[in-house]
């Protein structure tokens, strides 16, 4: 019975998917936003890749790289690197597609799809299109298949990846971290705080400005994609380091401009980049301090202006570099 279930929900599935490629283009909300990155570090796509990634196309089943593929590693985004998908959640589903039963870190986001029904998967950094999701199928415990053209995948060997941490304090946390989201090869932002006197202090705590915290965001990145020098002229680009204890309307110690590093290479980047600045006439208060511990904040501040959906009000990108 449970096998006769399966056919005729992957018939009905072929049947949905069979008039994917003929969607029409939507707006996509993460390309038109205010306030972009420069984004020319995306990689370049062929014209096959374009018609699936920007015009949510969908490669014939069965065809694609990844389907049968079983090596251990991540799935990043084509056009940007960001990891999307693990190994460990890849499953076989039998409908053509790679499928995978959880995405990293919150790094896939959903929409509703043109045709009303389906939920549509996207990059949550670049908007690239990835594929659908379904739920409710019960081909594994999590009950959830992202079912994803392998053209818009990018595979990189498990042994290969290397992780690196950076921390950054620019005001509301909320606007630092949705700067930083942006840039590729990330593996996962944290807003918390660091810096301070208390263990694990509350955001009312914080507020007070009586513990010494700084609000920050903890950064873990792939070094082979995106490099610490990177992430730090985005971090100066979107905050102005000359307000002191403060970031526009938001003042307090808990605000101030600081840099928290782990090691000397990312001391020595961060005061070259702040000479660089003063060269030009900047009068930099950001500060420059070994990394403490960070403890991470309550989870109604993780991926705020993601899950709003509002736009910084306190950061903007300005060129400095
Ligand atoms: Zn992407």
């Amino acid at each position: 019975m449970k096998l006769i279930k399966r056919i005729i929900l992957l018939g009905f599935f072929f049947i949905l998917t069979s008039c994917q490629g003929q969607l029409a283009e939507k707006n996509n909300s993460l390309l038109t936003k205010q306030n972009q990155v420069d984004h020319s570090n995306y990689r370049k796509l062929t014209p096959e890749e374009e018609k699936v990634i920007v015009h949510k196309g969908t490669e014939y089943p069965g065809t694609g790289k990844y389907n049968n593929f079983k090596e251990p590693g991540i799935y990043g985004c084509k056009r940007c690197n960001t990891p999307l998908f693990s190994s460990k959640n890849k499953f076989n589903s039998g409908c053509g597609w790679p499928s995978f039963d959880d995405a990293i870190s919150d790094n896939v986001k959903e929409i509703l799809d043109a045709d009303g029904r389906r939920i549509e998967i996207v990059c949550k950094n670049c908007g690239g299109h990835l594929g659908h999701v379904f739920r409710g199928e019960q081909f594994t415990p999590k009950n959830t298949r992202h079912c994803v053209n392998s053209i818009s995948l990018v595979f990189e060997k498990e042994k290969d990846i290397k992780t690196d941490t950076a921390v950054f304090a620019s005001g509301c946390f909320w606007g630092t971290e949705y700067f930083l989201q942006q840039m590729g090869g990330i593996i996962d932002t944290k807003p918390g705080y660091i810096g301070g006197k208390v263990d694990n202090p509350t955001y009312q705590e914080v507020c007070t400005g009586i513990t010494g915290h700084a609000e920050a965001v903890r950064v873990i990145f792939n070094p082979d994609s995106v490099s610490y020098e990177d992430l730090a002229k985005i971090y100066f680009e979107t905050h102005d380091p000359t307000q002191v204890n403060r970031q526009g309307p938001d003042i307090g110690t808990q605000y101030r401009s600081e840099i928290f590093y782990f090691d000397d290479e990312q001391k020595r980047i961060a005061n070259d980049l702040i000479n660089q600045l003063q060269n030009d006439g900047l009068n930099v208060a950001t500060k420059v301090t070994k990394a403490s511990t960070f403890w991470v904040a309550e989870e109604y501040h993780q991926d705020y202006y993601i899950k709003s959906g509002k736009h910084p009000y306190c950061h903007r990108y300005v060129k400095r570099f």
